[in-house]
């Protein structure tokens, strides 16, 4: 059965204003004193901006995926999460640890996989298919992960469906539409699918690859798996943004070009200093750059933006009902455990 992509209508936020170098070191001082006197830490995503990911490494805090992200502000001790990256992530920490204070530099950072899945209508379209497994993306609102049975980040969402397709469960996947289509591909497991899709990476076109490649011929593409099937099939790895960093370590070439949004270059040239890191192209024929690879809620995170989160917090804040919280904590919670068992299972090898 076909659906018609889900196009939400929004506007891209503004970017805040940049700092000049003298006001960015006093607002990293204030920064670090703040997270000291207000027991926080700081837990950025891989797709904000390089001087955020270096000020939460050096404080002691944390860059990552967003399963990643959410692990580590379950363990730590601090008392007040500092989440930099988009809305869902800083509810995400509220779910699965509403004792702490969690804040947020914009609670206006959304996602577009979020935008194009409203709880109502994503409901509607799973009373649909009763007698199904409802799996979504963590890219969604808590109202979203109250409807499911199962959260999956990229990182652990093609374990997660082979192993409910091994209990013979039949299953809607939402939101996003390439995903999907990628673990449909890869598995040959057939799901109900959703029609979103995130809007960096649905623009990666493999006319723009192919080009690219006519540049670097010995370069190895490495490509999320939110983006169009095309691109998917060009790659020489398909990988959540923890595995592609992985995989910029391990392949023998020395030059890669990266399909995820640019962020994510920060830490993977630290991990691979002597290797050549070219972002993918978003424009070209046909193509609007939109984005052009970075992602506008994620380009709204600033330092200014955390100094003011941690100095006040009122409008800083993530609250959530506590009846959806304890509802969405389920299967997040599905995720978390299934995830563990994974790491355990190829801790040996450190495949996860
Ligand atoms: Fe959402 Fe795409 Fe931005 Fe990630 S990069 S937060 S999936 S819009």
């Amino acid at each position: 059965m076909n659906y018609d992509v889900v196009k939400p209508s929004y506007s891209f936020p503004e970017k805040p204003f940049p700092l000049k170098e003298k006001e960015k070191k006093a607002c990293i001082t204030e920064i670090k004193t703040l997270l000291k006197e207000k027991d926080a830490v700081l837990i950025s995503h891989y797709y904000t901006d390089p001087e955020i990911q270096a000020l939460a490494e050096s404080t002691g805090g944390f860059v990552g995926d967003s399963l990643e992200m959410a692990k580590f502000g379950n363990s730590h001790s601090a008392s007040t999460l500092v989440i930099t990256g988009v809305r869902f992530m800083g509810e995400s920490a509220k779910i699965l640890t509403p004792e702490k204070r969690v804040l947020m530099p914009r609670l206006d950072a959304e996602c577009s996989l979020d935008l194009s899945c409203p709880a109502d209508k994503f409901s509607k379209f799973c009373d649909a298919y009763p007698n199904h497994t409802v799996v979504v993306y963590a890219n969604t609102s808590a109202a979203v992960k109250a409807r499911a049975d199962w959260v999956v980040t990229s990182s652990v969402a093609l374990e997660i469906i082979e192993y409910l397709d091994s209990k013979s469960e039949r299953i809607i996947w939402g939101p996003d539409r390439h995903l999907g289509s990628y673990i449909t591909n890869k598995t040959g497991i057939e799901m109900i699918l959703w029609q979103g899709e995130c809007v960096v990476h649905d623009e990666f076109s493999i006319d723009a690859l192919r080009k690219m490649k006519l540049f670097y011929p010995d370069a190895a593409v490495l490509v999320h798996p939110e983006s169009p099937m095309s691109v998917l099939e060009f790659a020489d790895v398909v990988g959540s943004t923890s595995q592609l960093i992985k995989a910029a370590k391990e392949l023998p070439q020395n030059q890669m070009i990266v399909a995820t949004d640019k962020g994510i270059l920060f830490k993977m040239q630290q991990l691979v200093p002597e290797k050549e890191l070219i972002s993918a192209l978003t424009p070209g024929p046909g193509a609007t750059c939109r984005s052009c690879a970075h992602c506008p809620w994620m380009a709204i995170n600033s330092l200014k933006g955390i100094e003011e989160a941690l100095l006040d917090g009122q409008e800083n804040e993530i609250f959530i009902d506590e009846k959806l919280r304890v509802k969405s904590l389920i299967p997040l919670n599905r995720m978390l455990n299934f995830a563990e068992k994974l790491t355990e299972k190829y801790s040996s090898t450190s495949g996860f």
